[in-house]
């Protein structure tokens, strides 16, 4: 799935979203509905993985991204909500199960563990 054209995308500070553990220290929202996604203390903080996600911009429609800052979650029940776009290959896109916005990530068919994009998603204070 690799694609030449696809575009790198800028690096999210971590410094205040982390906890110790390296996990989300806030509630993760939707950045268009505000939906609750993924609990406190809940993913993983992972660079080590890179994905391929089309933009979720409409000016952009097309273009894709190199995203290479998740949150790990390794078990469907611990989101809030989520829903998914489509399913290609191995990977089922995940999206706001209550506007649709997406792709905000990805779930692996084999491993059944779900990436959350750091660069997709916001914080509820
Ligand atoms: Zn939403």
């Amino acid at each position: 799935m690799s694609d030449a054209h696809a575009q790198p995308v800028e690096k999210v500070e971590t410094g205040e979203l982390l906890t110790e553990d390296q996990l989300n220290r806030q509630q993760v929202i939707c950045v268009r509905c505000g939906s609750k996604i993924l609990p406190p203390s809940t993913g993983v903080y992972v660079d080590d993985v890179e994905c391929e996600l089309v933009s979720m911009r409409k000016e952009d429609a097309g273009l894709v991204e190199k995203v290479t800052q998740f949150y790990k979650v390794d078990d469907m029940f611990q989101f809030d909500n989520v829903g998914f776009t489509h399913t290609k290959d191995n990977i089922k896109y995940l999206s706001c199960a209550d506007c649709d916005l997406g792709p905000l990530g990805y779930h692996e068919l084999s491993t059944k563990i779900s990436y959350l994009a750091l660069q997709r998603i916001k914080y509820s204070a």
